[in-house]
This record gives C-alpha cells, structure tokens and sequence, in this order.
C-alpha cells in the first residue's frame, strides 16, 4: 500500500501505517521559502540497511532522554557515543564513550562520525548545522536536520501544522516591538506570547491580557522573535508518540493525558482517561499525518489541546521520545526509545501493545527540598517502592535543583482505576498534589 493514512485503531492492536516513502505525494517534504521550509534532507543511501547489533549509534545531548536511549540501545546489543559538551551529565555517564564538546565541535562531530553508524539527539535545540555536517561526513542522521529545525521554531512548527491540515491555535508572529503594538494583534487576546526559539517547561512564555502587557511581555522576553498564541480554554492536554522508519512505515503509542503544573508535565495517564476514542483517534490520524508530510524518520511526539467544545487543537512537536512516553518502557511491550532504536537502525517497526494501565508521576528536584530544609536530601524512596506496580527511573543528575527533572515513577497495574488508586498513594507518600 502506499504511504497514505489508515484510521488507527485505538489502544491495544492500534493499526500501523506501512508503504515506501517512495509513494509519497510530491508535495510532501519540507517548507518552501524559510530555514524549517528547506526540502527535507535526502538520507544517505543505506540508511534503509539495516545497522547491525555491535555498531554505534551517536547521540547528541546528553539529558534523562539520552540516557534512557543509551539504556535501550546497549540492552539490544548496540554501543552508544554520546556528544554532550557537560563533563557530568545523565546520558554521557552511561554511554560507552562520552564526547565532551559542543555540539558544533567540528573536530568531535568527525570523532562521533567516525565512530557511529547512525547519529540520532536526543533534545530539540541541537544546531541542525551540527545535524549536517553529520551528513556530509556520511554518516547516517535521524530525524532528518530539515525535520529538526521545523520543532525548533514555533512559527514553522505551526506553519507546518496548518500545511498538514493540523488544527492549530490562532497565532501571529511577533518579530519586532512596532509589531507587538499593532492594533491588529486584539483578536489573539488575552493570549501566551512564546519565544519563538528554546522555549520549554513554560520557559520563555507569558500570558498577556491587553496591547500594553503583550509590548511588556516582548521586551520583558528580549526582544526576540515570538509567536502570540490566542489563549485557549484547555479541558484536557494529550500527546501522542509516533515513529516512522526510513521506509515510510508508521506506527504509535497510545494516547497519553497530560497534566501540566507551571507549565512542567507533572502526571501522564494511559489509557486517557477523560478523552473519547474518536478524539483519540483523530490525535493519532494527526501525529501520523505530520510524521508523513515530514517523511520524518525516528520518533515524534506531537502535544494536543482538547477543548471545551471537544475539538483538537495541536500544541507543539518534539522530534525525539518525549516526557509523556515515558511510562512505555514499564507499560509497553516496544518502549518510545526502542522505537527510536529501530528507526534508527532500519530494524522492523512493530506496533506496540499497552499491556498494562500506567501513571507516570515526574520527579522534581523539589522533592529534594521539603519545607524548610537547608540541604538537599534525597527522599524516602522505600514507602514507595513498597508499592505494587512502581517502576522508579532516577537520571543520575547530581544537583537537586528546584524545578529540575531527577526522574521519573511509573505504576503501572492492570487496569486505570487500580494505577491512579496506587498512583495517588504514591503522590501522597512523596509529598506531591493529587490530580
Ligand atoms: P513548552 O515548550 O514550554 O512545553 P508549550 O507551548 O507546550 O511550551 O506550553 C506549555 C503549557 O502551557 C502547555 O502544556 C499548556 O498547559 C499551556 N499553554 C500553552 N499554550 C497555550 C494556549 N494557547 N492556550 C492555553 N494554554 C496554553
Ligand atoms: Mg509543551
């Protein structure tokens, strides 16, 4: 068949999406006219040949979401390089060789070519100049640069969204201060204006209420390119995995429940608890329709606004594993980063079965700190680790910061109503709200 949409079936059993890129409508790749809009990037030939158990796979970056691949990918059998410029950090701690440079380190980028038969990242915000120069040293690069750059820049993520005929929030790209005091700007209010670039957790956002706060909020945000977003009534945020292979197959997660706290994911449930199955498949339909017109190639995961009035409204795209998709690797029988692994590798990509209900709790360097403490202290993991179905995921970051992500609790039991129960008994043990 060729690469068009099947309607997935939700929930254990979902339907995966095969055919060759090569089928692809011509249409398809890239964005005319801007930096994200570049045609996406020819892969180097074999990248469809599969990458054999032994070799290495690069990384660049080193957080909790590289380290989770390092995990997944050496279980399989693979080495992993890690290019991070922090001597300590997460995922060069468990790589078999940590490359400690910047991302644009020509020499180290040649060192992670020479080494790796694939090179995959890990965050958003790695120069996709560094992604290319990986290219051209023929090494094989997953998620394409041209992919990259598109969830780097929130204007061209929505560009793209409104190209793939993806609901998106009403929204206007505000580049200079005469912009943010144009009268025209009124429908978008009250309204969130984002940096356009290296916003995340809620960094680099403010809501605005009138024309006076958005031309405060533009300078209070640097002066720098933002996008204003209307401000929607969110009854309900969701998420949605998807992974794509070089040779067009798709397949997904279930759909994941987001709760936000200051803008940070603070609980992820799956199954969805309060979406419908129609809703949930359109969120699916949407992820994989983006993933097409990308003729992306790894693992995205694309956030969702459910409204009010039950309709879709995409958020933002990540072009890696994402926080939601976490609670795969306790609750599914293919976790997101092994899913990232096969992408990458050319190994085949099956469609993952939830085998058990899952509530995945964050775990904020907060914790660290309760009320009224001078040091850091790590807290009592016993009390919940007593619990049934707890799957607990530290990073290995030394510092405790406040707001900072140390790790994550998955519980996972055989159905919803037992995983929050059991879930809910660990927020209170650890101190954390309900929801
Ligand atoms: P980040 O890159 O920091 O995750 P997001 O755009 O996802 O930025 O925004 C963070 C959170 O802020 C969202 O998960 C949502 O809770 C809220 N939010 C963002 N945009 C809107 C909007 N247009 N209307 C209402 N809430 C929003
Ligand atoms: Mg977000």
């Amino acid at each position: 068949m060729s690469d068009s949409l099947t309607q997935p079936a939700m929930g254990a059993g979902t339907a995966a999406v095969q055919g060759p890129s090569s089928t692809a409508p011509s249409t398809a790749p890239g964005l005319a006219g801007s930096p994200s809009a570049a045609p996406a990037q020819a892969l180097p030939g074999d990248l469809a040949a599969a990458i054999e158990t032994g070799a290495c796979i690069g990384v660049m970056g080193g957080g909790q979401l590289g380290r989770m691949f390092v995990h997944a990918a050496q279980s399989a059998g693979y080495q992993v390089a890690v290019l991070e410029p922090d001597a300590a950090s997460p995922a060069g701690a468990a790589a078999d060789l940590h490359i400690p440079a910047g991302y644009e380190d020509a020499t180290a980028l040649a060192q992670l070519a020479q080494r790796c038969a694939a090179v995959t990242t890990e965050f958003e915000n790695v120069p996709a100049a560094a992604l290319r120069q990986l290219q051209a040293l023929q090494v094989v690069v997953a998620p394409q640069p041209a992919a990259v750059q598109v969830c780097q820049h929130r204007a061209h993520e929505k560009e793209l969204f409104m190209r793939a005929q993806v609901p998106c929030a009403p929204h206007a790209l505000i580049s200079s201060a005469s912009a943010a005091a144009s009268p025209a700007h009124q429908a978008l209010l009250p309204g969130i204006l984002k940096t356009a670039t290296l916003g995340y957790d809620g960094k680099g956002q403010q809501t605005v209420h009138s024309a006076a706060e958005l031309q405060q909020a533009f300078a209070a945000l640097g002066g720098t390119p933002c996008v204003l977003e209307k401000r929607l009534a969110l009854r309900h945020e969701i998420s949605v995995v998807v992974a794509r292979s070089a040779s067009g197959d798709a397949v997904h997660l279930p759909v994941q429940q987001n709760l936000h706290r200051q803008g940070v994911l603070a609980v992820t449930q799956v199954p969805a608890p309060d979406v419908d199955a129609a809703t949930q498949q359109r969120a699916v339909q949407c992820a994989l329709q983006l993933a097409q017109v990308l003729q992306y190639v790894g693992v995205l995961c694309v956030e969702f606004f459910v409204l009010a009035d039950g309709s879709l409204v995409a958020n933002e795209m990540a072009p890696r594993p994402h926080n939601s998709g976490h609670y795969s690797i306790d609750a599914c029988d293919l976790s997101q980063f092994q899913l990232q692994l096969r992408c990458l590798t050319g190994q085949p990509l099956v469609q993952p079965r939830q085998h058990s209900a899952a509530v995945m709790l964050n775990l904020l360097g907060d914790l660290w700190w309760p009320m009224g403490a001078a040091a850091a202290r790590t807290p009592d993991w016993a009390p919940v680790l007593a619990l049934p179905g707890a799957h607990l995921h530290l990073y290995g970051k030394a510092e405790a910061r406040r707001g900072r992500k140390m790790g994550h609790l998955t519980i996972t039991a055989p159905d919803a109503q037992q995983a929050r129960a059991v879930a809910l008994q660990a927020a209170a043990l650890l101190g954390l709200p309900g929801f």
